[in-house]
């Protein structure tokens, strides 16, 4: 069984192509110090197909070897205050419907421990992670008694003391065998009845909002509510509830274990394949426009925001990003650094009065008014464009 042609949860060879991105980093947020370096960055193919019967969706050319070898490679999400509220919210509320005040709670993928700290934070009385990316890493979150790391992966025979529940948050989107972890941890759990929490990015969003850049290397699977559904009772859990939250980009998961149903097929494939199809149509017409437009374009132009959204736009235009002269971001630690792949440079606002670009892209629509006034200051009067999706 392999993913290039079969389904890694339901073991179907019947799948529909959706949407193709060839050449695109492999770490699409990483940058290099210098363009030859940024150009060797490693990159594969992002080849997303549909299950025809249970709706996943994944990479059928990601190669796990390439993630490994890639150096700089970080799981942790990015910490912004609105997700920090989130994480703060979902812990207190995990606590008190799960009845963990003095228990003991399981964390598998667990980064830096954020989760940990908050969950004893709520009065959990140990919280132990999993995360072989913490090894020799320092971090604040474990500085709590009660909170600790174990820097490898978990395997069933490690959860051989009592724990209460297991919680895996932007884990199984990384994962191309995501059956096995949930088979692991359901033999971890045996015969007692301890829940399980899990949270994924939410790929019926993704392919509603026609959210194109969400697609990246990194990512081998795209679940929505039916795939996920699928997965967790052919591994023996009975989900409790599906629901999306974190304006609906995420994907939330409680359930209970119960007796596998290896046979299980969750209803509502058919919508999640009727939009993984609109998706796909609107997404290559979407980069046919900007391929055309640049094209066209007489002069320069660079993208404002040097984040996996406009190196991901710049990688996957192709023979069309030649008229592209950098990336611009506010971030002084990019200046002077090189995106992976189209091999351009990070500058910084002032660096725009020597481009003289005629077109600036904008890979973030909230930051259109600012990004305008700032050109504008700089005696600049190129035209503007938000990259959308
Ligand atoms: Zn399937």
């Amino acid at each position: 069984m392999t993913l290039s042609t079969h389904c890694p949860v339901c073991n179907s060879t019947d799948h529909a192509q959706v949407f193709l991105l060839s050449g695109v980093p492999v770490i699409c947020n990483q940058l290099w110090p210098d363009a030859q370096a940024a150009r060797d960055a490693p990159a594969g193919d992002v080849d997303l197909v549909a299950c025809r019967n249970c709706a996943f969706i994944w990479n059928r050319s990601f190669d796990p070897a390439r993630m490994e070898y890639a150096p700089g490679y970080e799981n942790a999400l990015h910490y912004s205050p609105k997700f920090q509220t989130f994480a703060e919210g979902l812990a207190a509320d995990l606590v008190e419907r799960f009845d963990l005040n003095g228990r003991d709670v399981i964390e598998i993928g667990c980064g830096d421990g954020h989760m940990l700290d908050l969950m004893s934070r709520n009065g959990a009385a140990t919280a132990t992670g999993f995360d072989p990316s913490m090894a020799g890493k320092e971090t604040p979150y474990t500085a709590r008694d009660g909170v600790t790391i174990e820097p490898e992966y978990f395997g069933a025979d490690q959860l051989d003391r009592p724990f209460d529940a297991i919680l895996c948050r932007h884990v199984l989107e990384h994962l191309d065998t995501p059956l096995s972890l949930m088979q692991n941890i359901r033999r971890a759990i045996g015969a007692r009845d301890v829940p399980i929490y899990f949270e994924v990015p939410n790929a019926g969003w993704m392919l509603d909002a026609i959210s194109m850049w969400d697609v990246i290397y990194e990512h081998v699977g795209y679940w929505t509510a039916p795939a996920i559904t699928t997965l967790f009772r052919r591994s023996g859990f009975e989900p409790v509830s599906v629901s999306a939250g974190y304006g609906d980009q995420f994907l939330m998961v409680e359930a209970r274990p119960t007796a596998p149903q290896p046979d299980f097929t969750a209803t509502g494939t058919q919508d999640v394949l009727a939009s993984a199809n609109a998706f796909g149509k609107a997404a290559n017409a979407e980069l046919d426009k900007w391929r055309e437009r640049l094209s066209r374009l007489d002069g320069k132009t660079v993208i404002w925001g040097a984040g996996s959204k406009g190196i991901t736009f710049a990688n996957a235009l192709g023979a069309a990003a030649a008229p592209l002269a950098a990336l611009v971001d506010l971030n002084t630690r990019k200046h002077g650094l090189f995106a992976p792949g189209v091999a351009l440079p990070v500058v910084a606002p002032d660096a725009l009065k020597d481009i003289a670009p005629t077109l600036i892209l904008i890979s973030n629509a909230l930051y259109q008014a600012e990004i305008a006034e700032d050109a504008r200051a700089l005696g600049l009067t190129p035209e503007f464009a938000v990259v959308a999706g």
